[in-house]
């Protein structure tokens, strides 16, 4: 028998007992004459102790071959500790052993395996099945297990049935491009990996299962942007004979449900709704962080017209208040400019007015405006005395997003981001159809298969940038969580959606035939929704990163440096599949 104990179970009240251990050997101290080593395994430490002079010769004399990360049982007696540690657990007692088996060897690891390592990201990467060792990681991945478990558990109780749909099929568009895979059987042709399981979750409606969801790999060979995998997981879900309130009404009670049951979190339902250009004039940004206020404000009308030439060549003027921040030094501003003009953010200037406590103002551009106006400002970007006022001018659409930039950059440095406090919300009523200037042409914000609100359906061919879709993305602390859309079940209006997305009848036939012919066979109205399962684990766990929630993640070029994938294959697979390659030259 490798163990009757696990290394972290081992108290006080246990002392006497003959136990068996197995575990890895996390430190080995020794003190003249004593010897201790921590064995670890999932549940923790226990502390070993040997003597010199009063243990077995032979048992002494192997320790001194044994080392880090090696793999050993024991048999031993547990025994009350001498000096006692309060951090641990198992702190009270520690292991008299009797007997010792070296298991298994280890090679001196490459980074030190402890809750803070010296191995930096590339090295854990390589080395993952040691960094899994350590309790941080570990710990990240229970998270996810429960997290995985109470899904499960509330979808089943609400008669959601998980069904597996297919990893290889055809080419979805779906705003991403696709990991293809050759087939042997059929020279020449390709499966495609799921962008998501959209088109089959909509099949699955159609042939009546009316709740469905699953804990799902997606696909999506997209330039890798910090935070995103080239393979994801979502928790994909879709309903039948639901209108848009009912599919928010019940994913808002699985996100209550997972807060209350994986961090002991009372979150209030229903979520604030708040449409899409709501968010954009409010916070600049469709996903805003309602952990704080400083909302932004347009003040164009009251500060144009008084001859800045600055502010009275552009679309917009907004700002923000940052509160009690009237006693900025010179030093904080200059780093605000900064900050606003690197490149990501873009913003040519920023313009401060301090609204001092005794009632003045202070101002970057006091040669133009007088108090009056500072003061209407005042009170449209909602500052008090001793506020600071942060102001933006250009065209609307960029201003709104530098001013979300830098409202999160002051939500961060007046410490308004409260890690353990959370802030959901549903963006509703996106645009159906963004466009794109460098093709010429509309792109579904969504996806194709997103249903336009009903009201716009008359402008989808005279106003299509104005349509709105029924879609809808649930925000958490300025994260985007999940999102989805009630559908398109009618071939007809379909069909006018490809149009819109430049599809001839032929190439939708071809690409979505399968699927505007289910739709003739009396397709039930239905809707969903897609949670990004990791981000949503990170989002859990406080920390930035999906990487640290995946057991065996890709680097930030896609490439799983452990296994080195990427990776050739050799000339007679590549035959079998009749495929050569061919070296693009310049
Ligand atoms: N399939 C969509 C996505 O992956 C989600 C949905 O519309 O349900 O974003």
């Amino acid at each position: 028998m490798y163990r009757t104990k696990n290394c972290g179970e081992l108290r006080i009240e246990d002392v006497n007992q003959e136990v068996v251990l197995s575990g890895w050997v996390q430190r080995k101290r020794d003190k003249g004459g004593m010897i201790w080593i921590d064995l670890r395994d999932r549940y923790g430490l226990t502390q070993l102790v040997f003597e010199e002079g009063k243990d077995d010769d032979a048992i002494i004399k192997k320790l001194d071959n044994i080392g880090r990360e090696f793999v050993l049982k024991i048999v031993g007696i547990v025994i009350e500790r001498f000096s006692k540690n309060p951090d641990l657990p198992t702190g009270d007692i520690e292991i008299r052993v009797k007997e010792l088996h070296i298991l298994s060897k280890s090679a001196t690891p490459p980074f030190t395996i402890e809750d803070n390592t010296d191995g930096g990201e590339d090295l854990r990467m390589k080395y993952r099945y040691l960094d899994i060792r350590r309790k941080p990681v570990r710990d990240k991945l229970v998270l996810r297990h429960k997290m995985a478990q109470a899904v499960r558990r509330f979808l089943d109780t609400q008669d959601f049935i998980e069904v597996e749909t297919p990893y290889l099929i055809k080419s979805t568009p779906e705003g991403a491009r696709d990991f293809i895979v050759p087939s042997r059987m059929h020279t020449g042709t390709f499966y495609a990996l799921p962008q998501s399981p959209q088109t089959f979750k909509q099949l699955l409606m159609v042939g009546g299962i009316d709740k469905y969801f699953q804990i799902v790999k997606c696909f999506r060979d997209e330039d890798l942007r910090a935070d995103r995998q080239p393979e994801f997981t979502q928790i994909d879900c879709e309903m039948s004979f639901v209108t848009q309130d009912e599919v928010l009404t019940q994913f808002e009670g699985l996100v209550q449900y997972l807060f209350k049951e994986v961090k002991g979190i009372n979150v209030n339902t229903p979520f604030v709704r708040m449409p899409y250009t709501e968010a954009m004039e409010r916070y600049g940004n469709d996903k805003p962080d309602l952990r704080f206020g400083m909302e932004i404000k347009n003040i164009s009308q009251a500060a144009q017209g008084k001859g800045f030439q600055v502010f009275d060549s552009v679309e917009y003027i907004g700002g923000i208040c940052a509160n009690n921040c009237a006693e900025y030094t010179r030093k904080q501003i200059d780093e605000l400019i900064e900050f606003v003009k690197r490149p990501q953010i873009g913003a040519k200037g920023l313009v401060y007015v301090k609204y001092n406590s005794d009632g003045s103002f202070k101002s970057s551009v006091d040669k133009f405006f007088d108090k009056d106006t500072f003061n209407q400002w005042a009170e449209i970007i909602e500052a008090k005395p001793g506020d600071l006022m942060l102001i933006l001018a250009g065209d609307k659409n960029k201003t709104l997003t530098q001013l979300s930039e830098l409202r999160i950059e002051m939500g961060n440095r007046l410490d308004l981001r409260k890690p353990n406090e959370f802030k959901p919300l549903w963006v509703t009523d996106f645009p159906l159809l963004e466009w794109d200037d460098e093709t010429q042409r509309f792109y579904a914000m969504h996806h194709p298969f997103t249903s336009p609100k009903p009201e716009d359906i008359t402008l989808m061919e005279s106003n299509p940038a104005n349509v709105r879709a029924n879609a809808y993305d649930m925000v958490i602390n300025g994260v985007e969580v999940g999102g989805g859309s009630i559908r398109i079940f009618d071939t007809d209006l379909q069909q006018r959606m490809f149009n819109l997305l430049g599809f001839t009848e032929d190439e939708a036939k071809a690409q979505f035939g399968f699927l505007m012919d289910a739709f003739t066979y009396g397709a039930p109205p239905h809707g969903g929704i897609a949670f990004g399962f990791d981000r949503l684990c990170a989002l859990f766990g406080g920390t930035e990163s999906i990487r640290d929630y995946i057991a065996f993640p890709k680097n930030n070029t896609g490439r799983d440096v452990m296994i080195d994938a990427p990776a050739t294959v050799s000339v007679e697979q590549l035959k079998e599949l009749s495929l050569s390659i061919y070296k693009q030259t310049e």
